[in-house]
């Protein structure tokens, strides 16, 4: 059980939300959009709470910047004149057909580009993460393209691969980090020391991957 409200005190500079629960610890999350969480235990005072903000107002500060430079370059995204595939930008044109062209995308809707863009790029990805997990010698049990909310791959206990396919929008060498990452969880299914000396046997850039990867994490609020 947890509870959550949102605070702005006199002291702080940004409106966050507080997460009370059975935890030992304080912690902050600041996402992509810049939407400040912190979670805390039940009973620590909001002045503890604050403290801890303040000291940690450094970092706050450069993550909500560069958050903030990142949205601004991404204006045209965020308001439906550009989409991203593979990385690069294109315009967004509202017509009455669903069309990926040369020079931009076309679409009726806002809600048809999950499926223009799963119809002209699934089949290329799958075959993608089946040629990786055979060169990792992995075995997926099947691999599938869904609409996903706040994540970019899964790896099931039956080794049932799914990706978000806001992926196709990534540039081809995050693509490639999630399709390692999942595969990697077909035979190490935690995210243990282990695991992650798996994935950088197959991808060693995976931390710097995995930083930019972040970044791209207000797509998925997007769409
Ligand atoms: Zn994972």
């Amino acid at each position: 059980m947890s509870f959550a409200y949102n605070s702005r005190s006199r002291q702080m500079k940004y409106k966050y939300e507080i997460i009370r629960s059975a935890r030992k610890s304080v912690s902050i999350n600041i996402s992509s959009e810049n939407k400040i969480t912190v979670h805390c235990p039940w009973t620590m005072h909001i002045t503890v709470v604050e403290k801890y903000l303040s000291e940690k107002m450094g970092w706050i500060d450069k993550v909500v910047k560069r958050n903030a430079e990142r949205l601004a370059d991404n204006d045209d995204v965020i308001e439906y004149r550009a989409v991203y595939l593979n990385g690069e930008k294109f315009p967004l044109v509202f017509c009455d057909e669903n069309r990926v062209g040369s020079d931009a995308i076309y679409v009726r809707s806002v809600d048809d580009i999950s499926e223009l863009y799963k119809a002209c790029f699934s089949e290329s990805f799958i075959e993608n993460v089946y040629r990786n997990a055979e060169l990792m010698a992995m075995k997926p049990s099947s691999v599938k393209i869904k609409n996903y909310k706040g994540r970019w791959g899964c790896c099931d206990a039956a080794n049932n691969l799914i990706f978000n396919y806001i992926l196709f929008m990534l540039p081809p060498e995050l693509q490639k980090y999630v399709i390692v990452h999942e595969i990697c969880h077909t035979i190490c299914y935690n995210h243990s020391a282990a695991f992650w000396a798996l994935v950088a046997k197959y991808e060693p850039r995976y931390k710097a991957l995995k930083k930019a990867l972040a970044g791209y994490n207000f797509l998925i609020s997007l769409y």
